[in-house]
């Protein structure tokens, strides 16, 4: 892997001229995460998930879109972005890899606010770079077997693997979906996406007080294992559902 922050000029425009480049860039937010997880949460966690995939598949790793679009976390703590924002830096950065001749780019996301911004990028990127420029945008959570949540025991069993940075004795239970049909829950999931401390009344989604680092340990590698294959497949062109 080749982190490109601590890159020099000459050897990198040799490693790009040497081999075709394939860029990652990962996108978080800065939003609440409960008391017991730090606000940099999203961003911590696809981070790592972006660092382990370039190191897997030896690719350019770019500094993390640390912000995202998190607004319907107020009036608890975030620092977004509008749609339309984060849609033009992912604009703006892949037409300059493209000018630096870097012409694969994985976006891989850590933040259901940003899937929207992020769902047709390819297609724009596509038709202003005349077909030359291919971007795929990943949500890594769509790579794991289980029930995401916001804060949960997924999340947070995520971060005790990854980071220091946890309270667990401040854990508390949030909104619990066990019993609901799936009806229940994506309503109540249409509902978040605009006021999410309205719909789970303290900011978490799910109930993190069973989880463990190696309960994340083990949610991260699957993840690993279904993103570095789906990367593989884009690549190879083998792909038909391109966003996810
Ligand atoms: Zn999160």
């Amino acid at each position: 892997m080749t982190e490109i922050k601590s890159q020099f000029d000459p050897s990198l425009r040799k490693t790009i001229k040497g081999k075709k480049q394939v860029a990652v860039i990962p996108v978080g937010s800065i939003e609440q995460h409960g008391p017991h997880l730090p606000i940099s949460t999203d961003s911590d966690i696809v981070t790592e998930i972006a660092r382990k995939l370039s190191e897997k598949k030896n690719f350019l790793l770019l500094p993390t879109i640390t912000y995202g679009v998190s607004f319907e976390h107020a009036p608890f703590f975030n620092l977004s972005i509008k749609e339309s924002t984060l849609s033009n830096i992912i604009t703006d950065l892949c037409t300059s890899l493209f000018a630096n001749n870097i012409k694969t780019v994985f976006v891989i996301n850590g933040h259901h606010g940003n899937l929207k911004p992020l769902q047709n990028i390819d297609v724009k990127l596509r038709k202003l770079s005349k077909n030359k420029l291919q971007v795929f945008s990943l949500s890594y959570w769509h790579f794991m077997n289980g029930e995401f949540d916001h804060a949960g025991f997924a999340e947070t069993s995520l971060m005790l693997a990854i980071s220091k940075n946890v309270k667990m004795k401040l854990a508390k239970k949030g909104l619990v979906t066990s019993g609901m049909n799936q009806q229940q829950i994506k309503k109540l999931g249409q509902l978040a996406s605009k006021s999410f401390p309205q719909v789970t009344k303290n900011g978490i989604w799910g109930d993190p007080r069973k989880a463990t680092k190696r309960d994340g340990q083990i949610i991260l590698d699957e993840i690993m294992r279904n993103i570095t294959k789906k990367c593989q497949t884009c690549l190879t062109g083998h792909s038909s559902k391109l966003h996810q």
